[in-house]
């Protein structure tokens, strides 16, 4: 059975840590497929410069080149804040009990018990936490320290091997770049050439995003 990696987010815009990040977890649990979910209503932060459409097109942009690697955009068609809790649930109905595994960054990781129904979120699905650059002193929560506790694995093979309910942490290559960082280099004129696709910065250029972005800092 082929196992599902999800990753979702904002992707305001989609950037090279998102895209290589990705494609090193496809290598990482190979055979598998990745699919990045942007949110429509992201529940724990301001609302997002670019439109859902904007963000989705720039996603189909990054990844139409990439084996294993698509967009979905379930997450727009919802009314309502995009709760991860109802994405996997929705993946889990389709999956039956093939592995599905929900991808977040470290930063992601110590919000989780913010998120709504997260205890439940093992339940659907495995839990991947990438190390991100710069997140070596972020505090972790004494309650997912005690939750996650004993769902820790290092087992890639684990998590092919049952449907979900573990948490393992990896560090891929780092990949410094933000979507913050991003939107900022737009709006101050530095050059995006290695932190954008060509192809979503030809996209962004055209339709003029970002550019009078007071949303930049978060
Ligand atoms: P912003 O700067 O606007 O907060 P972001 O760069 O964190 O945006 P998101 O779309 O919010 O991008 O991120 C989606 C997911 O990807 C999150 O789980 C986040 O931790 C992870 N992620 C984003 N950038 C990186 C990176 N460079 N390395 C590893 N994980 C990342």
């Amino acid at each position: 059975m082929t196992r599902t990696l999800v990753l979702g987010g904002t992707f305001d815009p989609v950037h090279a840590g998102h895209i290589n990040s990705a494609c090193a977890l496809i290598d990482l649990f190979s055979p598998c497929r990745m699919v990045l979910i942007p949110g429509r209503i992201p529940p724990h932060r301001g609302t997002p410069s670019a439109s859902p459409e904007q963000r989705l097109k720039m996603l189909e942009l990054a990844t139409a080149e990439i084996p294993g690697l698509q967009c979905d955009p379930c997450e727009l068609d919802r009314e309502g804040p995009s709760y991860t809790f109802d994405t996997l649930r929705q993946y889990r109905d389709k999956l039956g009990r093939a592995s599905l595994i929900f991808v977040m960054g470290s930063d992601a990781w110590v919000t989780l018990p913010a998120w709504h129904n997260w205890r439940q979120l093992c339940d659907l699905a495995h839990l991947v936490v990438m190390k991100r650059p710069g997140s070596d002193g972020l505090q972790v929560p004494e309650a997912l320290g005690r939750w996650s506790e004993g769902k820790l694995t290092d087992s890639h093979e684990r998590l092919a091997d049952h449907p979900g309910g573990l948490v393992c942490h990896v560090t891929l290559p780092q990949y410094d770049v933000s979507a913050t960082v991003v939107r900022r280099a737009i709006v101050e004129g530095d050059s995006t050439e290695t932190l954008l696709h060509p192809d979503v910065a030809g996209y962004i250029a055209r339709h003029q995003l970002y550019l009078d972005n007071d949303n930049h800092g978060k």
